[in-house]
């Protein structure tokens, strides 16, 4: 079936399913932190209460027709909802560039994964178990059908991706009395060593400190001096670095 589909099939596929599941994605993230339900999506203005008509949901196309902006109220559209929507889109048109076919569908399901996990990790330092599950669960599944890296390698991946965070975060308990990891960032770097094998962990924990470290130089330049009690939120670096190396 897919040598009649044309070369651009997957990525406009992909990328349209992504800015989908990238709208509904930061409905997720603003919402489920503050304990509402995200199901029916962005339905109503979060300033006014307006329900929202069908073209102003349009991902993207309706941020830039009301100018981010309410129609009645004027409320700002947050930010975060578009970026979701362009990175969700993003996601989706390199996976399909990547791998066009059913192992491109598989590592863009991976990385709209990661994308809720980074921007609820980023909204709330929170990592909900049953998303890095999700991820777990289809990473395994790939190995399963055949996908490379072969199940030994990733299966070592998420022991050693675990261990490895597990390790610092006791570590860093025993030193300093506090909590400086959260509970939710060895299971995810488990879930990414399942789905990239253990011999891209190293890569991805180099890619996000440098992420890390891009950040808080961005900051400094833009004049916010970081606070002691500021904290980068691992997860989302870890999730976009993840994404990264796959497609790469
Ligand atoms: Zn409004």
């Amino acid at each position: 079936m897919s040598a009649t589909l044309p070369p651009s099939f997957w990525p406009i596929l992909l990328g349209v399913l992504g800015a989908v599941f990238g709208s509904f994605i930061a409905t997720v993230a603003i919402r489920w932190p503050e304990g509402r339900s995200a199901l029916g999506g962005r339905s109503a203005c979060d300033g006014c209460g307006r329900g929202l008509a069908w073209f102003e949901l349009v991902p993207v196309v309706g941020f830039v027709a009301l100018r981010g902006r309410c129609r009645t109220c004027g409320a700002r559209i947050a930010r975060g909802h578009v970026v979701t929507e362009v990175l969700g889109a993003g996601i989706g048109l390199a996976a399909g560039l990547v791998a066009p076919g059913w192992e491109g569908v598989a590592g863009a399901a991976c990385g709209w994964l990661l994308l809720a996990l980074g921007a609820i990790d980023l909204a709330a330092f929170w990592l909900p178990d049953v998303l890095t599950g999700a991820l777990a669960v289809v990473a395994i599944g790939g190995g399963l059908a055949g996908v490379a890296p072969a199940l030994p390698d990733r299966l070592i991946g998420g022991v050693a991706g675990f261990g490895a965070l597990w390790m610092v975060a006791a570590a860093y308990r025993r030193m300093r009395g506090r909590i400086g990891l959260g509970g939710g960032d060895p299971k995810l770097f488990g879930a990414i060593g399942l789905w990239l094998g253990w011999r891209a962990l190293p890569m991805v924990l180099l890619v996000a400190a440098f992420a890390g470290v891009a950040v808080v130089a961005l900051m400094a330049i833009a004049g916010r001096r970081p606070a002691a009690t500021d904290r980068l939120p691992l997860g989302t670096l870890l999730a976009g670095a993840a994404y990264l190396c796959w497609a790469v």
